[in-house]
């Protein structure tokens, strides 16, 4: 009986951008098991793998245990290594897939198959049929075994033979050739599973950790979940430093939080760490994989997330790794952090003068062996300032410490014991594995401001912080140690240190120790996010691109002022999105305010009442009434507009609201999300006299978008007037962090009066008028320092000073729209 269908697997290892890819380790085995283990699920009556001679021996075995026969042919003329292939198959159809895509969607090829013979059985016979809009990677190719032969004798185009499927469809005079729009449940052109580079390669690697254990081969329907997922699409790349003279702990940090949370580490193949290939295997043991440690790092396609642990950034890292990254630094020091997305401060930065997003010393790892009982006596004394210890203050520290404590026993950790071995009274020892479990034995550390002094304390050991510079004495004294200042140690400095009433630091945190792992993939879940009028910058991808200034960093996000336009924006958040659902209005309003949203509707239709006014009054008097509200949630401000003569109409996201507006309001009203209305469908109507937004313009992403849509709505001389909270209020004057650590997390711009002019000219708008609302002289600092009592005099003064100078904490904004020239 002939056989009727062969799949045919072309393989190579010779590949110019990723070599030997096919053998690569995906998960417990090559690239080519998983391509072959999916193919073998599609119902074939031959199963082979199409090599060159070199790769022949290689692949065989793998062939093998997945059930392939092995074929070697030409290198190059791959057409000829198929026919020469199919020639000794006697079969009718051939599957062709590549060795490159290991996540194939096997019931797609499956389908496709069937949809290729029932054509060839029915009245639209074809040569060759392949679906089209499946992940890049996942599809294959269906083509007639005899009309390949054809097609082969009749090109010798180069390309012809370097593929095989342009020999068909390429000569679509001669061959008929189908391109089939693949079913929905296949169909997501815009994913990408193949392994071309180094990046696709990480990109499966994720996958498989994502699918981890589920039968393989994957479903399309796993697939595809896991090409969506945060964690395929924003993988963790830790990047410590391994450089000579930074000490281990970046690195022992970076593996123990990659075991943790199963990302990969950069090691470079030129780190001067020696230490490194030690530790790694130190980690292996912990249940690091060979695959987390890459020393490649993924190119701008795919955007990972890069955690930076590696003292100082330099300007090309920072560029490198902030351009369509997300960058996380772990105490960062360089002159470069602006770069960085987000900045965690774990022990406390060399450099004060920036403030982190987060400083928590809670994320350092403490020792499981602390002190029992603290006496007061000082009989074993460890000296530890870095193994390098490049200023040479480990002898002085040492001598001093003899002069002062008689009898007591000196340890001190150097890297070249030899150096010393002249020096008396002091125990000089090569560095100690796992000191931090050691170390409680002693009952004073002597150290630099770093991991060990931390470590000591939380040991419950007494503390001396030698200064290394004149920053980390400033350290010392902000956290409360003991310390001997920048420069020469002598024995009268280390008896004043020893005689600090802080020599034993009652470290003011909690004892419960946090996991950094975990704490950078919530981190890794935030979003990046860019100025929501300007949007992606050209120069994101050019080479001196910088980053947009820091305004404020707190816990959640990140603010920049965008350098473009002006504005403030939210550039980084970690926090959860909010839904507009029914709780917005009920819940979360309540929460906010006190008192419910409907119990509010006629304190808020009165401001409304005064806006619309000022509106009337600031309108060209063309006579036109048409007034939209956007965002106009129940209503309020569309009631306040009916009284003041207007027509009112509403648009808003939330379903209910929508719902109040036209049942009880009886206005009409468009539940749609903005910019996404066509007002004319909606209400026949395409252009306003009025448009409006009460408190809802800093709830956007794209704020392009957003304006663009709003000046085709508004009519020449019409107006369009918003209310938002103010980056120039007394709030933001007076605690610009505070007021950005309190801004609701939804809100991804912030207004400042001064700046709007220049925003709005771009969509067309003047601003007329600007109105300083939410005027609080409580928030004034001076009245919270003295005291000052609502309703005095002083009090009285400042509300009319908050006034005269527009320091309320929201702001009315009124701008006409141009007539276009
Ligand atoms: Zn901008």
């Amino acid at each position: 009986m002939k056989t009727k269908r062969a799949v045919i697997v072309q393989c190579r290892l010779s590949s110019s951008r990723l070599p030997g890819k096919a053998l690569k380790l995906l998960g417990q085995k090559p690239v080519l098991a998983w391509v072959l283990a999916s193919m073998k699920k599609v119902k074939a009556d031959k199963y082979y793998v199409a090599t060159d001679h070199e790769s022949y021996e290689i692949l065989k075995p793998i062939c093998k245990e997945n059930g392939f026969d092995c074929f070697a042919g030409d290198l190059n003329d791959v057409l000829k290594r198929f026919c020469d292939l199919i020639k000794t198959l006697k079969v009718e159809t051939i599957i062709r897939a590549t060795a490159d895509n290991p996540f194939l969607f096997y019931e797609a090829a499956q389908a496709s198959v069937e949809e290729f013979e029932e054509r060839n059985k029915g009245r639209h016979p074809c040569d060759y049929l392949t679906y089209t809009g499946l992940p890049h990677g996942s599809g294959v190719e269906i083509f007639s075994a005899a009309s390949l032969l054809k097609a082969a004798e009749q090109t010798d185009n180069p390309y012809d033979h370097e593929h095989v499927g342009p020999a068909l469809y390429n000569h679509k005079e001669s061959f008929k050739c189908e391109f089939i729009k693949a079913p929905a449940r296949f169909n997501f052109p815009d994913l990408r599973t193949t392994i071309d580079t180094f990046s696709d390669y990480m990109r499966a690697i994720s996958i498989v950790n994502f699918l981890k254990d589920n039968k393989q081969p994957y479903t399309t329907e796993q697939i595809i979940d896991a090409c969506k997922s945060v964690q395929v699409n924003n993988p963790i790349v830790f990047v410590p430093s391994v450089v000579k003279g930074q000490g281990t702990g970046h690195l022992h940090r970076c593996l123990s939080a990659a075991v943790e949370t199963k990302s990969f580490v950069y090691i470079p193949d030129d780190c001067t760490l020696a230490e490194t290939s030690s530790i790694i295997d130190e980690y292996k043991e912990k249940g690091l994989c060979d695959w987390q440690i890459i020393n490649e790092l993924p190119d701008e396609t795919y955007k990972s997330v890069i955690v930076t642990d590696n003292f100082k950034l330099s300007k090309n890292q920072a560029e490198q790794f902030s351009k369509c990254k997300k960058l996380i630094s772990l105490d960062e020091g360089s002159d470069f952090s602006q770069y960085s997305d987000y900045l965690l401060d774990i022990i406390p930065s060399y450099d004060v003068t920036r403030l982190p997003n987060l400083f928590d010393t809670s994320y350092i790892t403490k020792p499981l062996n602390v002190r029992k009982n603290v006496t007061a006596n000082i009989e074993k004394v460890l000296v530890c300032i870095g193994g390098e210890d490049p200023a040479g203050l480990t002898l002085p520290a040492s001598q001093a410490l003899v002069k002062n404590l008689p009898g007591a026993q000196i340890t001190a950790i150097v890297s070249d014991v030899e150096k010393y071995r002249n020096i008396l009274n002091i125990n000089f020892i090569p560095p100690v594995e796992n000191l931090r479990e050691k170390i409680f034995e002693y009952d004073l550390v002597v150290s630099h401001y770093g991991l060990t002094a931390f470590e000591a304390a939380f040991a419950g050991c007494a503390v001396i912080m030698v200064a290394t510079t004149k920053l980390h004495e400033h350290l010392a004294q902000k956290y409360d140690f003991a310390y001997i200042p920048h420069g020469k140690i002598d024995s009268a400095k280390m008896q004043k240190a020893l005689e600090s009433p802080l020599l034993r630091p009652e470290i003011k945190m909690s004892l419960k120790q946090k996991s950094l792992g975990s704490y950078i993939q919530h981190l890794s879940f935030g979003e990046k996010l860019c100025c929501p009028v300007c949007r992606e910058k050209s120069d994101v991808l050019q080479k001196d691109f910088r980053p947009d200034p820091i305004i404020s960093r707190n816990a959640g996000r990140t603010y920049r002022r965008c350098r473009n336009c002006g504005i403030v924006y939210m550039a980084f958040t970690a926090e959860e999105e909010k839904q507009y659902k029914k709780s917005y209005f009920f819940e979360d309003y309540k929460k906010q305010y006190g008192k419910t949203y409907e119990e509010d509707f006629n304190s808020i239709k009165s401001q409304c009442t005064r806006r619309i006014q000022i509106m009337n009054a600031l309108q060209d008097n063309q006579g036109g009434k048409n007034y939209l509200d956007i965002g106009c949630a129940y209503g309020p401000s569309l009631a306040a507009a009916a009284e003041q003569g207007l027509n009112p109409f509403g648009t808003d996201i939330s379903e209910e609201a929508i719902h109040y507006v036209k049942s009880k309001l009886h206005f009409p009203a468009s539940c749609s999300a903005f910019p996404k209305i066509d007002s004319q469908k909606e209400f026949g109507i395409s252009k306003f006299d009025q448009v409006s937004m009460w408190y809802v313009i800093e709830h956007f992403k794209d704020l392009d978008s957003v304006l663009s849509k709003i000046s085709e709505l508004v009519k020449e001389g019409g107006i369009f007037a918003f209310a938002t909270p103010s980056g120039e209020g007394i709030s933001a004057k007076s605690d610009l962090d505070h007021f950005y650590s309190i801004s609701p997390t939804d809100h991804f711009s912030i207004w400042e009066p001064s700046k709007a002019q220049k925003i709005l000219k771009k969509y067309g708008f003047e601003v007329i008028k600007v109105v300083s609302t939410g005027h609080h002289p409580e928030r004034f600092p001076v009245c919270k320092k003295e005291n000052i009592q609502k309703g005095s005099v002083r009090w009285n003064m400042i509300d009319k000073y908050s006034r005269l100078m527009q320091l309320g904490d929201t702001v009315e904004i009124y701008c006409r729209k141009k007539a276009e020239k």
